[in-house]
């Protein structure tokens, strides 16, 4: 039966769901497509299943440097199939969520897979492409597909993981290659090594998180390899051989390992295959869709929000990105995205988390001489009893015609929720001096933004 919707949304993660939601609140009648769970990439196989792991991993480490504090154990088991299961449990608690959501605003759902025949009609398909469920119309539509893992094109590639392979897993290996340097591997190499798994982590550059303040990702690596992940930069897998029961790893250095699996997790490309957007004649930004300031492609009646345009691929930017838009056109709401100070981490061990402009970024833009550092690195006192070295790393970058703090970034237990609150500030222009009038709590590790000189 052909319907004519005001939306159509292409997928249910985490720009989609903002968006339909909104746009039905203010009346719309919307419809939403998606061929796999109800929640997208953050809560099936993304940010979500990975905190869950984050969490068990550091609390196996937490567990094992506790002897400092009296606190013996004398045998530490860790059931990798429990883990995943309870993982699967809580992201199947969290989509059927979204789901009684999206029924409850009278959302229609099709499960399948969107395919354009036009600029006005959709075809939802079966998984297999062979068969058509059922043919819908309507006003506007809103691709919201996401991204999807990118995979090296050598033989043998296809016995490997990727991020999304993770989460489906029945039980963790004993040993891994985790192939590049991004947020994503970097986080992996940190829940494994603290899951008691032997991680190598292959780098094609000489440094983690490209794009990140130096000195994090300068202060990561150190830690890294302190903690037993083996790092190996400038490298590059060039031979992967099938043996029983792991696999045989050549790298263009001549150098040769052995691991159970491996993972590539270099990077991720909009997941617009199945789509057709061929016949729409979409304008492209390289592999991304092209869109104006409301998020509006070529075609007028067609719009793009999350990883499939060239915007920091994270989730609240999708959601917001869905909710600008539906306010825009149902609410006559007219909204924009500031996207200057856009907060982001990496739940690494300890995190990562930045705000702002990185030094290098400062010094481009303004001259090294207009710009001032202010940093500290210490013990945390959390780590006093174990038997770890640790430092955590505290950065301020300072425009210094108006003050201004233009760039925040922390190394260190709880970073993530300490910028999440720095990026108020940032964002609402705060200086320097601020900052130091800003009265210390006492004892913890941010008080050092408001004490440095
Ligand atoms: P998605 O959430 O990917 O949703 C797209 C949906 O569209 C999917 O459900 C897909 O099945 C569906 N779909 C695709 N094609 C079709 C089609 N033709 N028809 C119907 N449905 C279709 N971001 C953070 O902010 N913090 C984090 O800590 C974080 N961690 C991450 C960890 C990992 C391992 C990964 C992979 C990503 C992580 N991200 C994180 C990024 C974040 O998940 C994405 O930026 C976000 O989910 C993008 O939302 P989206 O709406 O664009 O797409």
């Amino acid at each position: 039966m052909n319907k004519k919707f005001d939306l159509i949304v292409i997928g249910a993660g985490s720009g989609g769901l903002a968006a339909a939601k909104r746009a039905a609140k203010y009346g719309a009648k919307v419809c939403i497509i998606e061929g796999d769970k109800i929640g997208g990439t953050c809560v099936i196989r993304g940010c979500v299943p990975k905190k869950l792991m984050v969490y068990a991993a550091n609390s196996r480490k937490n567990i094992l440097n506790s002897n400092g504090y009296g606190l013996t154990h004398e045998q530490l088991s860790f059931d990798s199939k429990y883990l995943l299961k309870s993982i699967r449990n809580e992201v199947d608690r969290l989509s059927e969520l979204h789901l009684n959501a999206l029924e409850k605003l009278n959302i229609s759902i099709f499960k399948g897979w969107g395919r354009f025949k036009n600029k006005n009609e959709l075809d939802v398909i079966t998984s297999d492409k062979k068969n058509i469920l059922k043919t819908i119309s309507g006003e506007k539509f809103l691709i919201s597909v996401g991204g999807k893992p990118i995979k090296l094109n050598i033989p043998g590639s296809e016995f490997s993981w990727s991020s999304n392979d993770i989460f489906e897993l029945e039980k963790l290996p004993k040993s891994i290659l985790i192939i590049g340097g991004g947020y994503i591997a970097c986080e992996f190499a940190c829940i494994f090594n603290n899951l008691g798994i032997h991680v190598t982590q292959l780098l094609r550059s000489n440094n983690l998180l490209n794009g990140f303040d130096l000195d994090l990702s300068s202060s990561l690596k150190e830690t890294m390899k302190s903690s037993g992940v083996r790092l190996i930069f400038n490298d590059e897998l060039i031979k992967i051989q099938k043996k029983e029961e792991f696999f045989d790893f050549i790298l263009n250095s001549g150098q040769k390992f052995n691991a159970e699996s491996f993972l590539y997790a270099i990077g991720r490309e909009p997941n617009l295959d199945s789509l057709n957007i061929q016949e729409l004649k979409l304008k492209m930004n390289g592999k991304f869709i092209e869109v104006n300031e409301f998020n509006q492609t070529n075609q007028s009646n067609i719009f793009a929000i999350g990883d499939v345009v060239d915007r920091p691929n994270l989730t609240p930017v999708a959601i917001e990105q869905g909710r600008v838009f539906a306010d825009n056109f149902y609410g006559n709401l007219k909204r924009s995205i500031n996207f200057e100070y856009i907060p982001k981490a990496v739940f690494s061990n300890p995190e990562i988390a930045t705000v702002g402009l990185t030094e290098k970024e400062a010094n481009n833009l303004y001259g090294s001489e207009n710009i001032k550092i202010f940093k500290c690195k210490f013990k945390p006192m959390s780590d006093t009893f174990k038997n770890i070295n640790s430092k955590c790393l505290l950065k301020l970058v300072v425009n210094k015609s108006n003050d201004k703090v233009i760039g925040c970034h922390m190394f260190g237990e709880s970073s993530a929720e300490i910028i999440q609150m720095a990026s108020i500030a940032l964002s609402m222009g705060v200086t320097k001096k601020q900052f130091d009038s800003t009265m210390a709590l006492h004892p913890t590790i941010s008080e050092e933004y408001v004490t440095m000189y």
